[in-house]
């Protein structure tokens, strides 16, 4: 990516810093630098992934910790010393993880602020770390025999870091991962849809926040060159996540928006405030607390993306760039039976939504799933989609048992549906959303994203989305927000969503639900052409022109219960059908 005037103009000024300011400024930049590699992990972590942390200094302190005991009582490297805090503060963040991610709602937040005391105590109390006093003596670090032994020298090291682990943290969320991880805001449920273990995900960005938070440490305590728990505790953790919301906690350079906002302020308002009420005292504590109430009400996105409307930026074009197509998984031939369930009941305490339904689809049909609001086929969806599964009965895919399976698993056998609330990620693109869609597909990890080593299959991931696209008539609106789009478009989108997946099996919640006559002729026809290829649709819809025109099979329901199932043409005319599905309207 080529960076843009503003980046260079920022960039420069930056490296001219040193040569310009004073001491003061310069240490002043060394903690907005810090601060932000901490704010930085935050935006992954809360503004990304959605998951809220108090604890983040607790994993400063593992970092600044580490290096100052190894370093005083070991005399380690301090490079040797970094890698064993990086790999202590993974463990201890795996651990954590797994107790307090499954925790949803406020308690995760009140579990950070759990453990975030447990460290920082733990830092106080233990003897080798030197109690609350603390360890001095800490030294300081050489880099190829360049000694870094002031604030000055010092400034490049924390910069170059900060500014590495910027770009990182862009690339990996320009990937397949960094879509899962985006994708986890937009609720579990379609994550999973799309085949994103979202534990597995969750674990991922909370360790990556970590790390980013132990690397600040590290650079921390050789800076000072002594470390206490101060600033490891709670109320410290609380401004790391006040500075990445002021920043804008959806966006990598909130983190150094906010980080650089807050310790200025703090430091001009620690001088200046104490003068103005004429007795010493934390007086910008007050002043903060007021401005955050502001922000979540003013601003709740942050400053950057305030600032960003001030410059001048260039239009996001973006050329999709050449690409071998994806391999395809081989169709089970015409006629092989994709689907059974068999007397599949889903209750949800005294409604019985699935009375013991049967049904099945084969390879090359379109079976089409109809009856009255609230006769449960949006159930039998989600039971067979895993999303919610049976409380009884059997559901076959190709032969093998899934109605055990989480929806993920399910997904990569080859069954992917469409919501028929639409779920998607409103402020992704169209592109990135069916990208989405094909993340079983890829399989490059965080690392190859971090670095952009996976640009190969990165490219073949989106150029299948964009094929998609193109096929549901979505093509000119590629690079647009999905949540710009009128609701029948974005039904499209969900549509090669599930189609970038892949699916021998496609389950299609109510797909032409407003949609104009044209577009339902045009879905139609990409239906009958996905049948003539072999897959299986499920399809639920009212349109009832749209349904006999399409379907080879029709299954009826009402209040729960399969009442009918034949031709579509036998179907229409079956007395039973005709009472309950058109409430006893003959035609
Ligand atoms: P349809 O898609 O055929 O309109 P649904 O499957 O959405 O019907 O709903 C069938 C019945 O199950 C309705 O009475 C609905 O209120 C109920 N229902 C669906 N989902 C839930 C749920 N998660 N919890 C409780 N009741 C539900
Ligand atoms: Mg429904």
């Amino acid at each position: 990516m080529r960076p843009g005037l503003p980046l260079l103009a920022f960039l420069s000024v930056l490296a001219a810093a040193p040569a310009l300011l004073p001491d003061f400024y310069i240490t002043l930049l060394n903690y907005v630098g810090l601060y932000s590699i901490v704010a930085l992990g935050l935006v992954l972590l809360t503004g990304v992934g959605g998951l809220t942390s108090f604890g983040q200094a607790a994993f400063v302190g593992l970092g600044a910790y580490a290096t100052g005991y190894l370093t005083t009582a070991h005399a380690m490297s301090p490079w040797l010393a970094l890698l064993v805090g990086l790999a202590v503060t993974a463990a201890v963040a795996v651990v954590l993880g797994f107790l307090t991610l499954r925790l949803s709602g406020h308690y995760l937040p009140l579990g950070t602020i759990a453990w975030g005391i447990s460290l920082y105590y733990l830092f106080g109390n233990l003897e080798f770390l030197g109690g609350h006093a603390g360890l001095t003596g800490i030294p300081s670090l050489e880099f190829f025999g360049w000694k870094l032994d002031d604030g000055r020298s010092f400034y490049y090291l924390t910069w170059a870091t900060l500014l590495g682990a910027v770009l990182a943290t862009r690339n990996l969320l320009d990937s397949r991962e960094g879509r899962a991880m985006r994708a986890l805001k937009g609720g579990a449920l379609m994550a999973e849809a799309m085949g994103v273990d979202t534990p597995r995900t969750k674990i991922v960005i909370f360790l990556i926040a970590a790390l980013y938070a132990c690397i600040s440490g590290w650079l921390y305590a050789h800076l000072q060159r002594f470390v206490n728990p101060t600033p490891f505790g709670l109320h410290i953790g609380i401004e790391y996540l006040f500075m990445t919301v002021l920043g804008g906690a959806g966006h990598v350079w909130g983190a150094l928006v906010g980080a650089g906002v807050i310790t200025v302020l703090k430091q001009w308002l620690q001088d200046i405030l104490p003068k103005i009420f004429g007795q010493s005292g934390n007086f910008e504590v007050i002043f903060f607390g007021v401005l955050l109430i502001l922000v979540l009400q003013r601003a709740r996105d942050g400053l950057w993306p305030w600032l960003k409307r001030l410059v001048p930026g260039r239009a996001a074009r973006r050329v999709l760039p050449e690409a071998d197509p994806l391999p395809r998984r081989s169709m089970p031939s015409a006629g092989t039976v994709l689907l059974e369930v068999k007397n599949a009941r889903k209750q949800f305490g005294g409604l019985v939504a699935n009375n013991d339904v049967s049904l099945n689809v084969i390879a090359g049909e379109v079976m089409a799933l109809i009856g009255p609001n609230g006769a449960g086929k949006s159930t039998m969806f989600n039971c067979i989609s895993g999303v919610d599964p049976v409380t009884r009965g059997e559901i076959h895919f190709l032969g093998q048992r899934i109605d055990d399976l989480e929806s993920r698993q399910i997904a990569r056998r080859g069954v992917n549906r469409t919501f028929q609330h639409v779920r998607l990620l409103p402020t992704m693109s169209v592109l990135e959303n069916v990208a989405l869609g094909a993340h079983l597909r890829g399989h490059k990890g965080v690392l190859p994203a971090a670095f952009h080593w996976e640009r190969v299959e990165e490219a073949r991931l989106l150029a299948e989305a964009k094929r998609q696209i193109d096929r549901v008539g979505l093509g000119d609106r590629l690079f647009d927000e999905a949540g710009s789009l009128p609701l029948g478009q974005q039904r499209l989108l969900e549509i090669a969503r599930a189609l970038a997946a892949d699916p021998c099996l496609l389950l299609l919640d109510e797909p032409a639900a407003g949609l104009r006559y044209q577009e339902k002729q045009e879905l139609a026809g990409l239906l009958r052409r996905l049948r003539g290829e072999g897959m299986g649709i499920l399809l639920v819809e009212h349109d009832m022109d749209f349904v006999m025109g399409l379907a080879d099979r029709v299954v009826v329901m009402e209040f729960g219960e399969k009442i009918a199932e034949g031709l579509p043409e036998v179907v229409q005319k079956d007395p039973v059908v005709l009472e309950a599905y058109l409430g006893g309207v003959e035609g």
